[in-house]
């Protein structure tokens, strides 16, 4: 009987069965490794999807990290996308996404859907009601 492969990390050398992925084949990237390599491939997926587009936010013409940076879906019916699942997870799908989405900084993003949901708020909602008559008293 050949005796089951050992668990050895190539990158970093951890043997420790704890602190691999139970349960599976993945006996030579330790979860701490592969949480860094998942990072790295996202960021870098990232950093080429703001180029993609444009690289500044498209309501403020703000330029900066990717980490500020935002992708807004134009059709109000699809969710915007997060990182870390399967329609991001390589660049010709997550290409299709962006054909759909708008580059925004986190600021105009937020913004934008805060607008969003006050207007999607019936008239006598007590947000909508303490806006108005904070902007009246003005
Ligand atoms: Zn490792
Ligand atoms: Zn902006
Ligand atoms: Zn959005």
């Amino acid at each position: 009987m050949p005796a089951p492969k050992p668990y050895l990390c190539k990158h970093c050398g951890e043997t420790d069965p704890q602190k691999f992925f139970k349960q599976n084949q993945m006996k030579s990237c330790c979860l701490k490794c592969h949480t860094i390599h998942v990072h790295q491939r996202q960021r870098v997926l990232k950093l080429k999807a703001v180029e993609y587009l444009g690289g500044k936010c498209t309501k403020c013409n703000y330029i900066g990290v990717p980490a500020v940076f935002d992708f807004h879906h134009l059709d109000p019916s699809e969710k915007d996308f997060s990182w870390g699942n399967k329609r991001t997870s390589n660049w010709d799908n997550l290409k299709k996404e962006l054909d759909k989405c708008v580059l925004l900084c986190s600021n105009c993003h937020r913004e934008l859907h805060d607008a969003e949901w006050f207007d999607g708020l019936p008239d006598h909602h007590p947000e909508k009601l303490r806006r108005i008559g904070g902007l009246a008293e003005r």
